[in-house]
């Protein structure tokens, strides 16, 4: 199963993610993760990489683009893949269409003023990548991985005024891929503004339609 996830920042993409990729056994792939990881390595890649993330704005289309094509070839992703943040743009969208079509690409829909307010609760760790929120998903104790104990913080773009920079991104960029992937007929909207429970829920009805079809 090739899956692709299309949502705006903060909609609980890497949370459903996660489950995703379990249930289909599939390799989670995280464009942010992989730049976020580049830019910790201090590469060539992650030197281009780090101003854009850190304003809330795309990473450039030729970049992405040769980081993907070269994971797509992974061994790994023989028998499907989860793609949580690719494509993002028509161009990616395109590269890809030459490479691995989707079977189904998901559209969580978050409203804007619930995005802001999720991402103002968000804590990750800087260490594993898990995810906290300080009021749907605490971790035990405060500002502390459960997972690994290192302290953790606010992503540098998750603050406000990022947030609504790349939100705004979204709806330039990423938005037209709604109408194209609904046009292939692979498009399926999962109403994402409720728990993450919910919204799992959601998602999985949308996924066992696809087996009936
Ligand atoms: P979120 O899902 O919360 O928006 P991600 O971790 O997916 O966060 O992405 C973080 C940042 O990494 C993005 O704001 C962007 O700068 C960069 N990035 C991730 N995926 C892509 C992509 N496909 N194309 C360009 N930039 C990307």
């Amino acid at each position: 199963m090739k899956i692709a996830l299309i949502s705006p920042p903060a909609s609980g993409k890497g949370t459903q993610a996660k489950w995703i990729s379990r249930k289909f056994d599939i390799p989670r792939i995280s464009t942010g993760a992989m730049l976020r990881k580049h830019v910790a390595d201090r590469t060539e890649v992650g030197m281009l990489a780090q101003e854009d993330m850190n304003q809330g704005k795309l990473v450039s289309d030729d970049i992405v683009i040769k980081m993907m094509e070269a994971r797509l070839r992974k061994e790994d992703c023989k028998n499907g893949f989860l793609l949580d943040g690719y494509p993002r743009t028509m161009r990616q969208a395109r590269a890809l269409e030459s490479t691995e079509v989707p079977d189904v690409v998901l559209y969580l829909e978050v409203g804007d003023e619930e995005i802001v307010r999720r991402m103002s609760g968000r804590r990750v760790c800087p260490n594993c990548e898990a995810v906290y929120h300080i009021i749907n998903d605490p971790p035990e104790s405060e500002d502390v991985c459960d997972k690994c104990g290192s302290k953790l913080i606010i992503r540098e773009d998750d603050k406000e005024e990022t947030v609504r920079k790349r939100l705004e991104v979204f709806k330039e960029e990423t938005s037209p891929l709604v109408s194209f992937y609904t046009e292939k007929g692979i498009l399926r909207r999962v109403e994402a503004s409720g728990s993450i429970e919910e919204t799992r829920n959601n998602a999985e009805r949308a996924l066992e339609q696809l087996g009936n079809l």
